[in-house]
């Protein structure tokens, strides 16, 4: 599986997540959740506490939202492809009124035209974007954006759900109001949880905010997290799986594993060019990569080749690129390997489909990669 979540999951979060599960308000998994409670902020790099729901990443998604804003604010939205979009969506179930900044897909957001919509706008509330856009493999300039967005009142959501843990994303230091990961992507476990943390400035806002909220109060959850709980039945065994693959991360250390991201991902655009195959992004994001197909292929042979011949999983383009891309994800538990032999076979896939290339295999592309625990 190469697929840009969900992921292969390491094999120690495999046998924790199939332990038998315990029932969650006792001494024994009160602890276990205490111990994820206090090292989450430190992938997120903040001082500040991190939450845990049990939904997939959009439902963090919809969290950040509801905790902070209110009926009828003002959203900009940076989309920059599909998950932009689904901000945009998120927003306009919600009665927000988005105000859409679209960059061509492959393209990253605009810097100077996101400080004009922020000039002409006072009364923006919020700027929504993805670290890592997913449908494209674009990486946003994150770091550029805080710098703008910091200098007004609004607050800047990063929907990081394919980012958190993998790209270097320091949340104080960026000054990143709301980060938002899932744990299907970096984090190398099952689908089923998203994770998110506050700055202060977006903590200002839980008081103020008026759009309803039940289930997604953080206010709820951050009371019951105190008492080392969670606000609803706690997810046992995705929690314990949190704990093994967050025991990995720190192990090999943060750096360390964001650096692992950025050689696979280098060793992947190469391979692909290698290939005859052009990155659609203009700004490649260290979590996964689009290749371009050339006309004459069709990407949805390819992947059932890939899939049917040779028993490797990628995916396909969205919306107008169905058919026209192939992506790959780079995260999640994969050997020095698994990557050449995904290329040795793409290689004869697309061969089998016209395209003349040759496969050799380049044991430097991934020298020095750290290795996970
Ligand atoms: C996967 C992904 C999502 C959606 O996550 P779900 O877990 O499917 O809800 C949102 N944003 C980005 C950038 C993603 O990669």
């Amino acid at each position: 599986m190469m697929t840009p979540g969900p992921v292969l999951i390491p094999e120690k979060v495999r046998i924790t997540y199939g332990a038998p599960a315990i029932h969650h308000r006792t001494p024994l998994f009160e602890k276990d959740l205490r111990f994820v409670l206090d090292s989450l902020p430190k992938i997120f790099q903040t001082q500040q506490p991190a939450y845990i729901h049990t939904s997939t990443g959009t439902g963090g998604m919809e969290s950040a939202l509801v905790n902070t804003l209110s009926p009828g604010d003002t959203v900009l939205v940076l989309e920059i492809g599909k998950f932009g979009q689904r901000w945009t969506e998120i927003a306009q179930a919600l009665g927000l009124s988005p105000i859409v900044l679209a960059s061509e897909w492959g393209h990253p957001a605009n810097l100077e035209e996101v400080q004009k919509a922020l000039d002409q706008n006072p009364n923006i509330q919020a700027v929504l974007c993805q670290a890592c856009e997913t449908s494209t493999g674009v990486l946003n300039p994150i770091q550029e954006l805080g710098k703008i967005v910091s200098q007004t009142n609004a607050i800047l959501i990063v929907d990081a759900i394919a980012a958190l843990g993998a790209t270097d994303l320091p949340m104080d230091e960026w000054n990143l109001d709301i980060i938002i990961g899932g744990s299907q992507k970096a984090l190398m476990l099952p689908t089923g949880l998203s994770v998110l943390s506050f700055s202060q400035k977006a903590r200002d806002r839980f008081s103020k905010s008026q759009l309803p909220k039940f289930y997604w109060s953080i206010e709820r959850e951050h009371k019951a997290n105190l008492k080392n709980q969670t606000f609803c039945s706690s997810p046992v065994s995705l929690i314990w799986a949190l704990k093994a693959s967050l025991e990995i991360i720190l192990e090999m250390g943060l750096p360390s594993y964001i650096k692992r991201h950025e050689i696979i991902g280098k060793a992947i655009r190469s391979y692909g060019n290698s290939l005859g195959l052009h990155v659609l992004a203009q700004t490649p994001s260290p979590t996964a990569t689009a290749f371009l197909l050339p006309d004459s292929i069709s990407g949805d042979r390819l992947q059932s080749i890939m899939a049917e011949k040779y028993g490797i999983t990628i995916a396909g383009g969205q919306d107008h690129l169905k058919g026209k891309i192939i992506r790959m994800g780079h995260m999640g538990d994969l050997k020095k390997e698994d990557i050449h032999s995904v290329f040795y076979k793409l290689s004869q896939a697309l061969n089998e489909l016209g395209h003349t290339c040759h496969f050799e295999k380049q044991e430097s592309l991934l020298e020095g990669l750290p290795e996970l625990p």
